[in-house]
């Protein structure tokens, strides 16, 4: 996005990836539909954002969420509202989107340059590349650093900048999992049975915050978009207390007396399990999470009488016992801290070189906010690049 707003202003650019072809995690967002953006109104969207919100505002106000989809209707891809709110090209995939935007870029003259993967600076402040061939050496008037997060690593990007820029003593605040899955120490009969189940239209509860949404179970624990939206509360319980406590209200249209009448019916020759499922719709996932939480509680759910079975569908506590590894995060929190960045996300310390994206210091939950601000962010330094270069 920095080159497409620097060729306009009339720079010349070279984009350097280590990866053999460009946008390899754009094209993995693709595969859940790219939801690029969100559409609701632009004081609940910047809010999205949290603390990190007074910082990227500005380059968010340039370029908000209407200016992404004409971008996108621009290369081609007209875009949608789903009925949650979230924004997707309707072809509901990145590649079309992400050829087209290459085939400009090409045309406005972006070079490219692929397997460089960036090392640093020699000592006259030239940028040092490994190439397949040997390592490169290229000098520029001013540089971009657009290197991501640390998920998904073999899509690209791998983190390995923290050291680089940590040299230059840049503050970078440690890189973590962001809408990312947990630990869950399941027993076998349940990782078994309902690994890989999705649990629909569920409530998850931690402390004072409560989304809605789905979640599935994995065989190590849980993921899935409600988990994410509250990722960054349960990583922070996780890491300062070893565990957090997810609480889990599988009907939560129906309050406890509607789910006690439904289950003071007459059980007769039913199992249990089948009753459950017919008096309460509950699923067989549910079922088992209620089965894991009464095991946990050192009771049987059979003793369980219907107003504890009423409370319980409710609030099935789930212990969450640490953060699923970053490789398989969506997207990455920590990154180069914002007192580092002046107003064009120049790095003091470095005058000339810019960060953006991912790989800034802050995070949101998934719904379009992680590209809008990739792609604001990148904007904005590019507006900065020409300011700096006084075109
Ligand atoms: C599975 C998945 C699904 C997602 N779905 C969505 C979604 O639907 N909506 C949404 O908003 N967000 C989504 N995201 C997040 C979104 O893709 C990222 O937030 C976004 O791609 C970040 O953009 P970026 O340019 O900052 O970094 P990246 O896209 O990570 O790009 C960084 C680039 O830098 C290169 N690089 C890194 N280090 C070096 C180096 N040393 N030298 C040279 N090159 C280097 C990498 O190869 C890479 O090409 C998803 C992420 C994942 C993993």
């Amino acid at each position: 996005m920095a080159a497409e707003v620097l060729t306009q202003g009339g720079a010349r650019v070279t984009i350097y990836d280590a990866m053999p072809s460009a946008g390899r995690k754009f094209l993995m967002a693709g595969r859940g539909g790219l939801n690029l953006t969100h559409s609701e109104p632009l004081p609940d969207f910047l809010a999205r954002y949290r603390e990190a919100m007074p910082h990227l505002r500005t380059a968010i106000e340039a370029f908000p969420p209407d200016a992404l989809r004409d971008w996108s209707a621009a290369l081609g891809q007209l875009t949608f509202v789903g009925s949650s709110g979230r924004v997707f090209p309707k072809a509901f995939k990145a590649s079309p989107l992400l050829r087209a935007w290459l085939r400009r870029l090409d045309a406005n003259g972006v070079q490219f340059a692929f397997r460089h993967r960036w090392a640093g600076w020699d000592e006259q402040g030239r940028l040092l590349f490994q190439t397949p061939n040997g390592p490169s050496i290229a000098a520029a008037d001013a540089t971009m650093l657009a290197l991501g997060g640390a998920s998904w690593p073999r899509l690209g990007s791998d983190g390995a900048w923290v050291d680089i820029l940590a040299a230059k003593r840049i503050a970078i605040s440690k890189l973590r999992p962001a809408n990312s899955g947990f630990t869950v120490a399941w027993s076998e009969v349940f990782r078994d049975r309902f690994e890989g189940q999705p649990l629909k239209g569920v409530a998850l509860t931690v402390g004072a915050h409560t989304v809605r949404g789905e979640a599935m179970i994995t065989r190590s624990g849980i993921e899935g978009g409600a988990i994410y939206a509250l990722s960054a509360e349960l990583r922070e319980a996780v890491l300062a207390l070893g565990q957090a406590r997810l609480m889990i209200a599988l009907r939560p249209d129906l309050d406890a007396a509607a789910l006690t009448t439904r289950l003071s019916g007459t059980r007769g020759k039913q199992s249990l399990a089948n009753f459950l499922r017919k008096a309460a719709q509950l699923s067989p996932v549910g079922i088992g999470l209620m089965q894991e939480a009464a095991i946990a509680a050192g009771r049987p759910l059979a003793a369980f009488s219907p107003a504890d079975l009423a409370q319980l569908i409710n609030a099935i506590p789930v212990q969450l016992t640490g953060v699923a590894a970053i490789d398989r995060a969506i997207s990455t929190a920590g990154g180069v801290t914002f007192n580092e960045l002046d107003e064009h996300f120049m790095l003091r310390k470095l005058p000339g070189t810019f960060a953006a994206g991912e790989m800034v210091d802050w995070e949101a939950p998934t719904g379009g906010y992680l590209l809008q601000a990739s792609f604001a962010t990148g904007a904005a330094a590019g507006r900065g690049i020409l300011r700096w270069l006084n075109l």
